[in-house]
């Protein structure tokens, strides 16, 4: 070790320590560096901040209504003719449907998206969306992310799909995304609840597919200042909301807008939706 170099070395620990002692209040900080320390982002982000506008739509249940469906499951259930026909709508208007994880990629290093990207997301990971999206999606070509309630394959609820469906897939080009393990609603509730419920569903999630679960989406929409400090604590990279809206920013990470497609989301409002928000 050279004399300069070893000089170095124990002025910087010095000064190290130095700074440790002082109280924080004197230690100066300039504004650049005090607001990107309040920034809380995912490792590998390159320092730039971006905006960058992706539709992400929220689908629930895609295929036949029951019988006896009341008016909230009726809300949620898109037909099965209406998903092909959303479908062809963006085929035809070459929209390129992209993971969350080429939006973050893109929001964190400034990686180049397709053209008219757009992520299409499917909550509760019901059985429709093994057999009706799932097929629907592959014969396009096209990628979905789907948040899973996993207490549900766990329990071996036949309305839902199940462990193997799920990592079958994981296998084809398919994000399986954490949705809490019971569903439950995210806020007033305490730590070890919230850690639980969510990092309890994205380990369920990687023990079953071998693929780590970054992204997550709050049941309900619910969420309050303590899911957000926990989920800033957990490897989540983007938490979703159910609140309108198609921008987003590398730094606002825990509350991403959707675009919630309803039963009653005809091709022309679907149009709408993408042309508006
Ligand atoms: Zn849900």
């Amino acid at each position: 070790v050279k004399p300069g170099r070893l000089f170095s070395a124990v002025f910087l620990i010095l000064s190290a320590q130095f700074i440790r002692l002082l109280p924080i209040s004197v230690v100066h900080q300039p504004a650049q560096a005090a607001s990107a320390l309040s920034v809380q982002i995912a490792p590998g982000w390159d320092g730039t901040l971006r905006r960058i506008r992706v539709p992400v739509l929220m689908y629930h249940y895609v295929g036949d209504l029951p019988t006896n469906a009341d008016r909230i499951r009726t809300d949620l259930t898109v037909s099965s003719s209406l998903f092909r026909a959303h479908l062809q709508y963006l085929q035809t208007q070459r929209f390129t449907p992209i993971s969350l994880y080429q939006l973050e990629a893109a929001l964190q290093q400034g990686a180049p998206l397709p053209i008219r990207p757009i992520v299409l997301t499917f909550d509760d990971g019901y059985i429709d969306h093994y057999s009706n999206v799932f097929p629907a999606l592959q014969s396009l070509g096209y990628t979905g992310t789907f948040f899973i309630i996993t207490s549900r394959p766990d329990a071996n609820d036949s309305r839902y799909i199940s462990w193997a469906q799920i990592r079958e897939m994981s296998a084809n080009g398919m994000s399986m995304e954490a949705h809490t393990k019971n569903h439950a609603e995210l806020d007033q509730r305490d730590y070890d609840f919230l850690v639980y419920e969510m990092l309890g569903s994205m380990q369920s999630l990687e023990a079953y597919t071998g693929v780590m679960s970054h992204m997550f989406a709050y049941p309900v929409g619910r969420y309050d200042e303590t899911t957000l400090q926990v989920a800033a604590q957990l490897p989540i990279w983007r938490a979703f909301t159910t609140e309108l809206g198609s921008f987003h920013t590398t730094d606002n990470r825990f509350e991403m807008g959707r675009i919630r497609i309803h039963n009653t989301t005809t091709v022309g409002q679907l149009e709408f939706l993408l042309q508006n928000y």
